[in-house]
Order: C-alpha cells, then sequence, then structure tokens
C-alpha cells in the first residue's frame, strides 16, 4: 500500500485564508494592521527568495511589511541598534532576523536583542525557555507547522515513538520539545548517533531536519509510519524530478510504499512555515494590544 501523502500546501493556505479574516477584524477594532519586520543583512540569494515570500504573504494577508536590508560588512552595533528601534516601533508587530547571517555576525547575540513580544520566529532566549518550561509563548514556526500537519492528519502522538533526527535551536530542538508537550516518548537523533538506521525505524512518528539530500532511505521507516521530510536541499532539476530542484531529506520514493503518510517537499512543510508566520504576527500583535490597552 502506498502512504497517504500530506498536503502542507493546502493546509496553509487554509490558516493564511483564516489569519487574513482576523487580520481585517483585528484592523477594523484597533485602526492599526498587525505589522512585520524582516531584516536581511548581505546579499545571499537564497534569503532574498525567503524575504521576498514572507514579504508578499504578509502582504497577502492584509498585514504591513517593512523590509530592512542591510549591507553585508555592516557592524554588529548597527545591526543591534536597528533591532533596537523595530523594538520601539508601534506600527512593528513581529521583527524577524533572516538567518544565516554573514560570517562576521554572531546571531545569537543579535536574537537576543529581539523583544520576546516581537519575536515571531520563536526563537528568543525568552520563548526557547518558556517553550522548554511548558509556558505559553512563541513558538518557532517550522516545528509549530508540522504540529499542525500531524494533526490535520489526525496522528495522535500521546504514548507514540517520535524520532527527530536533527538538534538545532532552530528546529530539532524545539520541534522535540512540542513533542514532548504533546506526550510522545522523544528520541533526537544527530551526526554522533549510532545506527541511525535502527534508531529511526523504532518511529510511529519519523521527522527528518538535517539538510542531506534524500539520506532516509526504506530502512530508517517501520511500516504504517509517519514520515515528516523538513529538509530542503537543491540539487540539479533532472536529478530532483521537478522543476526547483528542491528536494527532502527523504528519498521520498523508497519510503512511499513503507510509510502510513508522508509530507512531500516541495509542498510538505515549506508552506507550513510561512502561514506560521504570519500565525505568530498576528498572536503577536493581539498580546500587544492587549499591553497598551491595559497600560
Ligand atoms: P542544521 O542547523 O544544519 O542542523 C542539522 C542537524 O542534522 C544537526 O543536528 C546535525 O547533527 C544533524 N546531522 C547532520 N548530518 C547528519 C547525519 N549524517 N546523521 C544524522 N544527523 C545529522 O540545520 P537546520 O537549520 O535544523 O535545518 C535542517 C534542514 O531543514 C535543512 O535542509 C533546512 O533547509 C531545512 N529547514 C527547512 C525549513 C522549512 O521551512 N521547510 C525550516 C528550517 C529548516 P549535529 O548537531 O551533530 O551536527
Amino acid at each position: 500500500m502506498s502512504a497517504t501523502v500530506i498536503d502542507g500546501k493546502a493546509i496553509a493556505a487554509g490558516i493564511r485564508e483564516r489569519v487574513a479574516a482576523e487580520v481585517d477584524a483585528f484592523t477594523a477594532q484597533t485602526g492599526r494592521p498587525p505589522g512585520l519586520a524582516t531584516v536581511l543583512v548581505g546579499d545571499d540569494p537564497g534569503s532574498a527568495v525567503y524575504v521576498a515570500n514572507k514579504q508578499r504573504a504578509c502582504a497577502e494577508v492584509g498585514m504591513r511589511a517593512f523590509d530592512e536590508r542591510l549591507p553585508a560588512h555592516i557592524s554588529v552595533e548597527e545591526v543591534a541598534a536597528l533591532l533596537a528601534r523595530l523594538n520601539d516601533d508601534p506600527d512593528v508587530s513581529g521583527v524577524l532576523l533572516q538567518l544565516p547571517l554573514p560570517e562576521h555576525l554572531d546571531d545569537a547575540p543579535l536574537i537576543a536583542i529581539i523583544d520576546p513580544a516581537k519575536d515571531v520566529d520563536g526563537l528568543t532566549p525568552v520563548n526557547a525557555g518558556l517553550l522548554s518550561l511548558g509556558r505559553p509563548g512563541i513558538r518557532p514556526c517550522t516545528p509549530a507547522g508540522v504540529l499542525v500537519l500531524l494533526a490535520d492528519a489526525g496522528v495522535r502522538l500521546e504514548g507514540s515513538e517520535a524520532v527527530v533526527i536533527g538538534r538545532s535551536n532552530l528546529f530539532g530542538k524545539p520541534m522535540a520539545q512540542l513533542l514532548l508537550a504533546d506526550n510522545a516518548t522523544v528520541t533526537v537523533c544527530h551526526s554522533r548517533t549510532r545506527d541511525l538506521p535502527a534508531v529511526c525505524a523504532r518511529a510511529d512518528v519519523l521527522i527528518v531536519a538535517v539538510g542531506r539530500a534524500r539520506m532516509v532511505t526504506r530502512e530508517f521507516v517501520k511500516a504504517g509510519a509517519i514520515v515528516v521530510d523538513v529538509g530542503m536541499n537543491r540539487i540539479e532539476p533532472a536529478q530532483a524530478g521537478n522543476k526547483s530542484g528542491l528536494v527532502g531529506d527523504v528519498d521520498f520514493e523508497a519510503a512511499l510504499p513503507v510509510a502510513g503518510a508522508i509530507t512531500p517537499v516541495p509542498g510538505g512543510v515549506g508552506p507550513m512555515t510561512i502561514a506560521m508566520l504570519l500565525r505568530n504576527t498576528l498572536q503577536a500583535a493581539r498580546a500587544q494590544e492587549r499591553v497598551e490597552v491595559r497600560g
């Protein structure tokens, strides 16, 4: 039997539609639309495409988009000053520092400058800490999007064996914590994990975020497992079998006959990230409005 293919594009479109309606209501009520500021340092073409997509998505749901661009050789003090200015701007509900930064800039201290109330990527120490403590906060977009995909596919996490490959602050760690909060039994794998295929083959839910094209082959996948492919790797379009040349970390064709459900690349997790960013920005705008009204 072939796995169900989880349609992230359609699920993300539904979220964007709901956010658009809620943005209309928010703007009518407060007189000010939610605003997202993206900060792009340098001229990495991949990052420029991601930022352009985020800007466009904001405009489509009726949010204001602030497009801040800084040259690659900028000093850390100047980036910090821009972030502080955006923190103080009442028209900006969310601030997103596009990663990766040019090599001379250390991302951790810069991320820490972002006001946690405006941290729509959920990456500041405050929001990471709140997630770790199981308290409300802004959750990182991609792992939060994966949870929505799993819920939509009717996956019951409670008591399940979940394996995450990858332990980055951006994805693997917050993903593991979200799964744990939903009562899965969670194993986090990384480059030093012994016998990775055997560990993965235990998983009812296998989530892969490594950055290696088609690394996860059939032997990693237990029959009937739910496979979520977060990887985004560019290879030759002819090899990828699609125009974009985009492939995931999972060998889709090999996993398809074994898995119970699987996300494709493109069209799986990718579209969810932007949808969740919009949702987080609306959430941040609402929370800031409540503080202003109370204050
Ligand atoms: P990252 O920071 O480079 O982390 C990669 C992780 O994979 C690390 O924990 C690393 O282990 C582990 N790893 C590397 N080689 C491995 C191997 N051979 N076996 C087992 N584990 C291995 O990457 P990331 O930011 O988490 O992103 C991972 C992938 O997800 C990338 O393809 C990225 O483009 C994609 N991504 C997509 C979205 C989206 O919106 N769809 C969002 C975020 C990320 P160590 O810690 O031991 O080095």
